[in-house]
């Protein structure tokens, strides 16, 4: 047995005070500090002063097979920076192959900020290795991609050996799921074979959707820069898909859906009427150019930093910091509560997994981040995210990683 104590624990939305959690791997009791001392009086105690403990945080996005990416891809614009993947992926892979180091780096990054888990979106497997090595937790969302009705049953065969292979690793560290590339990517006989695996496996499920304007104007209407980008690349001019049809093929099937940033109201209340939740990235949204998420009517809201790919880092932290001055219209104090929830409380609901809260048989994963001398409770929230850089603590299934 191990025992934690901070300033302040986060727990069910309230910052406690004169706290402690006993705990192995997973949390054992949460009382206060004098009780679980005299319980365990041969215990060791970790104790963090000017500090706040917070359930291990949890980036639900991200794409470590693009670490190498620094200024190779085009910021500024959907289009031109989905050109530019096409142009330049192979190159950007084959570094990482090359180079796993590439992929440590990212990792480590998270690691700092204090994220404890990270969905990963894995399209060539090629990070599976680094992603069982880590000491994180790791949703393995194998990708599937194939629009082109010729290519279904080679792109669906791969697909099912990637799955095949990360399911033999599966652990409380390490959860093989999946992820459907897009509406426009997917091909719909392709996506009901893909989701019925989920289904009868019961597999966690993401999808990008309604990430761009392009989008949205290429399923509803057939044309715009995707109806170039089509014809280009896939000599057909008409989506394989449209917005309701997408959507519909997920109702029973809970599934984070990323980026929703041009989604309209009636959707954003579809998906929170089954169950979904959405994954905002609001840096990556905003150097794509794809505007800015309507996060109030969002049921469970989640947080991703995305992939190095379209992001200038991995840090969780940053990403809360640049989520702050996004949504500058919102009053400051609850928006960093919600930020904090999107990356604990309403990851642990979307996973369905004992994490993201401090609960009693939950796993001891914690991140712990230092705070300045505060007058009003009200401001921990908000300080927890502008003071820190890195994490002044972590720990992954009552293991200290960073002490
Ligand atoms: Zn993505």
């Amino acid at each position: 047995m191990n025992i934690i104590t901070a300033t302040f624990i986060y727990k069910d939305g309230k910052f406690l005070e004169n706290m402690a959690i006993a705990f192995e791997d997973k949390i054992k009791e949460i009382e206060e500090v004098e009780k679980l001392q005299r319980k365990y009086p041969n215990t060791k105690v970790y104790e963090y002063k000017d500090a706040v403990l917070y359930p291990g945080f949890i980036n639900m996005h991200t794409h470590l097979e693009f670490s190498a990416n620094r200024a190779t891809l085009k910021l500024g614009d959907f289009m031109l920076w989905l050109d530019s993947v096409i142009r330049y992926r192979e190159e950007l892979v084959n570094e990482v192959l090359n180079n796993q180091e590439f992929i440590f780096e990212a990792i480590n990054q998270m690691l700092l900020s204090g994220v404890t888990t990270f969905g990963a979106i894995s399209s060539f497997g090629i990070d599976l290795q680094a992603c069982l090595k880590t000491p994180q937790r790791v949703i393995y969302f194998n990708e599937v991609i194939g629009s082109s009705p010729a290519m279904i049953d080679v792109l669906f065969n791969d697909f099912k050996q990637r799955l095949q292979e990360s399911i033999k690793y599966n652990s409380s560290n390490f959860h093989p799921a999946i992820a459907i590339h897009s509406p426009y990517s997917v091909h719909p006989v392709l996506l009901r074979e893909v989701l019925k695996i989920a289904k009868e496996q019961k597999f966690l499920v993401s999808a990008h959707f309604l990430e761009s304007k392009y989008e949205r104007e290429w399923l509803e209407e057939a044309k715009g820069a995707f109806k170039d980008f089509f014809e280009k690349y896939f000599s057909t001019n008409k989506p394989v898909t449209n917005i309701n049809e997408f959507l519909n093929a997920f109702n029973d099937i809970p599934t984070m859906f990323t980026h929703c940033v041009q989604a309209n109201e009636k959707e954003i209340e579809y998906i929170n009427k089954y169950e979904h939740s959405i994954i905002h990235c609001p840096r990556s949204n905003r150097f794509l150019s794809c505007g800015k998420l309507a996060i109030d009517g969002i049921k469970n809201l989640l947080l991703g930093t995305d992939g190095l790919s379209s992001n200038n880092s991995l840090s969780i932290l940053e990403e809360m910091q640049a989520a702050l001055m996004m949504h500058y219209e919102k009053n400051l104090q609850e928006m960093a509560k919600k930020l904090i929830d999107a990356v604990t409380v309403n990851g642990a609901k979307a996973l369905k997994m004992p994490i993201g809260k401090i609960e009693k048989e939950y796993f001891a994963d914690f991140t712990i981040l230092s705070l300045p001398k505060i007058n009003d409770k009200n401001d921990i929230a908000l300080y927890s995210i502008l003071s820190n850089k890195q994490a002044k603590a972590l720990f992954v299934g009552g293991k200290a990683i960073i002490a």
